[in-house]
């Protein structure tokens, strides 16, 4: 740092050094560089060498009175030098001779030239390379000066025009745009409201799991509004200097005021209005909170009447300050759910218009098929279907590509080069097909959609889609019960009919687990709790956190319960997989063979009559693996 104290200082040390330098140069390098060794000689013996023939390379260079020529019977290209002598008939004798000889021009600009080569240029390179080091130097300490400055925010200016959403670019969420078109309404006709006396809420908070729109949302407000949209990241505030967070806040709502009417659209708040902690030993927290508390300042100070609305958006509203909550600020609360069914093939429609498609492209059965998904999975999904048609060289996206996008959104990319063993084919073949035939088997239980055993890269080895007829928003107790039978089926077939078990379970069981446990610690679907909650879902939108408030007896209990719920389900999906053998063996061979099974083809073949009683025979063979296996586990 000390070097750059003095910027002028430098500069001047620079000049200094440049301009020896270019002393240097001039004074014993380039005298030796342009001049070549050139040996003096008497005008008699050009006079004799012109005689003899022997001259090359003559220049006559009358200005300076001087010959320069070459000897051409010597090989190295040694000059000469000679004065000229009053000579009249040198020219006519150096014709006769047949001498190429000439007058140099150049030599007769020389000395200006010279100055210009030697002089000239070097400053000037040198002037031009000073420039830009200090143009750099500058650069660098200037750069430090910001960051002092607490300088402007770079909150990005959206104008309508350049965003260009609008509601209908937004699918589905019909009550966050019924609630946000008020405060569209108010934007544009802010009269209207102030003749009452009605106040708009000063901000609205879009709370919603990741990739629901919420951002979408705010644009669409601002680009129905036709007003400036402020927008900023809460992660921007995450600043090197205390105190800049602060500054930003103030900046934008500067800014904003100044611009006024129209929208400050605060994206991901969570990372600024985290709660403050009552025990703040400063240090690495005092930023946030500096931050938090100016933004907190500035909403109770600017006027709801002018016309700046704040928007915010976040998918953890509950680590939220309850100060940002309060009335005045963020009151209004807009939920951006996942989009149901009907959302889905709204959000598909909307985003399948930017890519070319087949005829006949059937959007309800992509979005059936892709239950639990958000919009930005959606748009995902397209996308990753019009990556497909395109690696494959066609012009179009077709059904197929979509619904392979499905499964690479939702699980992964297709791992065509991860190979599975025979043996372990047949295990995942069984365990997917046991999942299946459980599912199907049960009364309340979503029908099988699609059965596969292709890796995928997510990790998992093979799955067993279900797919509701209807959306579903209430689950029986029954259905739960089901869905862990379900779950646990893949591994009671690996153990009836291979006699051992694997790894390839770890997720059923985590799953399984969550469930059972959430019967009895929350649902109260146990009689013996009945109606008792003990464990709280704290963040329910980023997969959840559980928090325990019952006792350390009760959580034991719960594990217990919980052991045998599972434990009855995974009885009862032994029972029907022993029941139906058969088709069990019938269906995992069929799977094997095709490593993919639709909904239709596994209840054909599990509604067809069963295989002739010569069948096993014929698969006794070696390219039957099933059979084999199917035996030694009876046997
Ligand atoms: P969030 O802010 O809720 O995490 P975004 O608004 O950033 O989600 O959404 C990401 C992308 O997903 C959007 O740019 C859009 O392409 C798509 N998307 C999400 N929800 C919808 C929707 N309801 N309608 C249309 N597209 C949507
Ligand atoms: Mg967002
Ligand atoms: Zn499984």
């Amino acid at each position: 740092m000390k070097e750059f104290k003095d910027p002028k200082k430098n500069i001047f040390y620079y000049y200094a050094i440049a301009m020896a330098v270019i002393i240097l140069l001039n004074t014993f390098i380039m005298p030796s560089l342009l001049n070549p060794k050139v040996e003096e000689a008497s005008y008699s013996q050009f006079l004799t060498m012109l005689g003899q023939d022997k001259l090359s390379q003559v220049y006559i260079d009358r200005a300076e009175n001087k010959i320069t020529f070459a000897d051409k019977t010597k090989p190295e290209a040694k000059l000469y030098m000679t004065g000229i002598v009053a000579d009249n008939d040198l020219v006519t004798r150096l014709n006769e001779a047949g001498v190429d000889y000439s007058s140099p021009i150049v030599e007769q600009a020389s000395p200006m030239m010279q100055f210009l080569l030697s002089w000239i240029l070097p400053i000037g390179i040198f002037m031009l390379l000073g420039n830009v080091l200090s143009k750099q130097m500058m650069k660098r300490m200037g750069g430090g000066m910001n960051a002092m400055q607490l300088g402007k925010s770079n909150a990005r200016i959206y104008i309508q025009s350049e965003t260009g959403i609008k509601f209908s670019d937004v699918a589905g969420q019909d009550e966050a745009k019924e609630a946000l078109s008020e405060i569209v309404d108010f934007l544009h006709t802010p009269e209207k409201y102030a003749e009452i006396g009605a106040k708009l809420p000063k901000g609205a908070l879009l709370v919603g799991p990741p990739g629901t729109g919420k951002t979408l949302l705010a644009k669409a407000v601002a680009g129905e509004a036709n007003v400036p949209f402020f927008s900023i990241s809460g992660s921007e505030f995450v600043e090197m200097f205390v105190g800049m967070g602060a500054a930003k806040i103030r900046d934008l709502f500067k800014q904003a005021e100044e611009k006024a009417p129209c929208i400050v659209f605060i994206d991901e708040i969570d990372t600024i209005g985290k709660k403050r902690e009552s025990t703040g030993y400063g240090g690495g927290n005092d930023e946030r909170e500096q931050t938090l508390n100016q933004l907190l300042a500035e909403m109770d100070g600017f006027d709801g009447k002018k016309g700046v609305v704040l928007l915010a958006a976040t998918n953890r509203p509950e680590i939220l300050d309850p100060a940002l909550l309060r009335p005045g600020r963020f009151d209004r609360r807009i939920p951006v759910e996942l989009p149901d069914l009907l959302g889905r093939v709204e959000i598909l429609k909307v985003h399948i218009k930017k890519v070319k498609t087949d005829p006949g492209i059937n959007l309800e059965t992509v979005a059936k098929a892709a239950a639990g998904t958000s919009g930005a999975d959606l748009a995902n999904i397209i996308n990753e279907a019009a990556l497909r048609a395109v690696r494959e060289g066609r012009k179009r996206v077709s059904q197929r590509d979509l619904e392979e996008s499905i499964e690479v959104v939702l699980a992964g990319y297709e791992k065509k080069n991860r190979v599975l063993s025979d043996k372990e084919k047949l295990i995942v073949a069984y365990h997917e097909v046991g999942h299946a035939m459980v599912a199907a088997k049960q009364k309340e239980s979503a029908p099988v959609h699609k059965i596969t055993i292709i890796p995928r890269t997510s990790g998992a080895l093979g799955y067993t889609m279900q797919v509701e007829e209807d959306e579903k928003f209430l689950m029986s107790k029954e259905e739960i019960e089901n869905k862990i039978a379900t779950l646990t089926a893949g591994r009671v077939t690996e153990e009836i009919v291979f006699g051992s078990i694997t790894t390839g379970a770890a997720n059923d069981i985590e799953q399984a687990t969550k469930l059972a446990r959430a019967m009895i610690s929350r649902l109260g679907m146990s009689d013996e709790f009945g109606m008792v909650s003990f464990e709280q879902d704290v963040n329910p939108y980023l997969g959840g956190s559980l928090v325990s408030t019952g006792s350390a007896e009760t959580g034991a209990r719960i594990d217990r319960m919980t052991i045998e719920l599972v434990k009855k389900q995974y009885n009862k999906a032994g029972d029907i997989i022993r029941d139906n053998l058969t088709k069990l063996h019938e269906l995992a061979k069929h799977l094997y063979e095709h490593e993919t099974l639709t909904g239709e083809e596994f209840m054909d073949i599990l509604n067809a009559p069963p295989a002739l009683p010569d069948a096993p025979k014929e698969e006794g063979t070696a390219e039957a693996p099933i059979a084999d296996s199917g035996e030694a586990a009876e046997s």
